[in-house]
């Protein structure tokens, strides 16, 4: 078995979510260079045990100790499979010595620990999960530093400023260009907007994609998160990150360098093509999907964000313009806000109004005297989680004001 000891060994953390289905779509077709060390899920167990099935990792993690329970009960057919849990599980799965490449791919603060401890084991790790940037984006650049750990950016956006810059210095770039699809009510009337329903909400016009972060598209919110992820991964201040509204998803995003120059990158709107990118780094594969037909498509849109539109983009900004703890503050109390959202506990427009309250909250909180230590610098992993938790302390207070609003 010589050639599997050249094949590049995965762990792939959030294995049965949208990143995570999409990367095994990848692997499954390149045999010969990927093997699966380890998947994680929380607690998908039926399509955890078809994937263990599939891929016949040495070690499958479950957060949840009861769905890591029933995985063991189900028996995926195979039955080499060692069986993790909770957070100890999911660290195990992301450090352990023989994997290469780990995919951060676990949505929310969750996510964020397996990430780091991959990093400080100094593995590559293509992120995927943007809280962990959000979160502790600071702390993960610099111990990526210290450990020698490659990371990756796989978040659609982001993934394309990387192939844009291919490994141009800060100082080479004047600044990037994010883009947006502007999500399903781009051009709904304004008054419209309160009557909006939770199907709209999910029925993303351009990306198939999980439901929290649909959600976070509609509002705009996921790009403000965006533009704070392009920061730490990056290297750039705020100023130096702009967005523009281009609603056919082609243009995944800019960057335009100090010499005026302004490289692109373009594709049909598909994951698989970012995944297969951080995964053969600095290699391309040869991936057969739908081909880029740009005289099919006519032409190219771009267009201003608007504040009236999208509240949520304009939170994270102020968030990034904060600093310290105050982006994870603001994520948590998303997390919890979207949560209820999605529970049918209040209307569409209540949620960027909640975080509007607990972004005033923040902003009230003395960041030179007194505040919380983590809300002014996120020195460990534990400080992120404590500013997420802070975050989510003010939101659920102001969730259960709004519950009863009538939908
Ligand atoms: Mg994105």
């Amino acid at each position: 078995m010589t050639d599997k000891t050249q094949k590049k060994s995965l762990t792939i953390l959030g294995s049965t979510g949208s990143i995570g289905r999409n990367t095994l779509d990848v692997v499954a077709r390149f045999p010969d260079r990927y093997q699966v060390h380890a998947l994680a899920a929380h607690s998908n167990v039926e399509l955890l045990a078809r994937q263990v099935e599939a891929f016949r990792p040495a070690v499958a993690a479950v957060y949840d100790p009861e769905a890591a329970q029933r995985l063991r009960e189900r028996k995926p057919r195979g039955g080499r499979t060692a069986i993790l849990t909770g957070m100890e599980g999911l660290v195990e799965a992301a450090t352990a010595p023989e994997v290469h490449h780990v995919v951060a791919g676990i949505v929310g603060a969750v996510g964020l620990q397996p990430a780091y401890a991959a990093v400080a084991a100094g593995k590559e790790v293509s992120i995927a999960n943007k809280e962990v940037m959000v979160l502790a984006g600071e702390l993960m650049v610099n111990r990526a530093r210290e450990s020698g750990a490659r990371l990756l950016p796989m978040d659609s956006e982001h993934n394309a400023v990387f192939q844009c810059l291919n490994g141009a210095a800060p100082e080479q770039v004047r600044r990037i260009v994010l883009t947006a699809s502007g999500g399903p009510f781009r051009d709904l009337p304004l008054r419209r907007f309160p009557a909006i329903t939770k199907e709209q909400a999910l029925k993303h016009p351009n990306w198939s994609m999980g439901p929290k972060i649909t959600i976070d598209s509609a509002t705009m919110l996921n790009k403000g998160l965006e533009v704070i992820e392009a920061r730490w991964l990056f290297g750039l201040p705020p100023e130096r990150i702009g967005v523009l509204m281009h609603r056919q998803s082609i243009v995944h995003s800019l960057v335009e360098f100090v010499d005026g120059s302004v490289i692109a990158q373009l594709g049909l709107p598909d994951m698989r093509t970012p995944i297969a990118c951080c995964l053969a780094h600095p290699q391309r594969l040869p991936l057969e999907l739908p081909r880029l037909d740009l005289a099919e498509i006519g032409k190219l849109e771009f267009e201003e964000i608007s504040q009236d539109r999208y509240p949520g983009f304009f939170l994270a900004l102020e968030a990034l313009r904060l600093g310290g703890g105050m982006p994870a503050a603001l994520n948590g109390a998303n997390e919890a806000v979207v949560a209820a959202y999605l529970d049918d506990a209040f209307p569409f427009t209540e949620i960027a109004a909640i975080l509007k309250r607990v972004m005033d909250q923040l902003a009230a909180v003395p960041l030179a005297e007194g505040a919380p230590p983590f809300l002014r610098h996120v020195a460990t992993v534990d400080d992120a989680v404590r500013a997420d938790q802070f975050g989510r302390g003010l939101a659920a207070a102001l969730i259960e004001q709004a519950r009863g609003t009538p939908c």
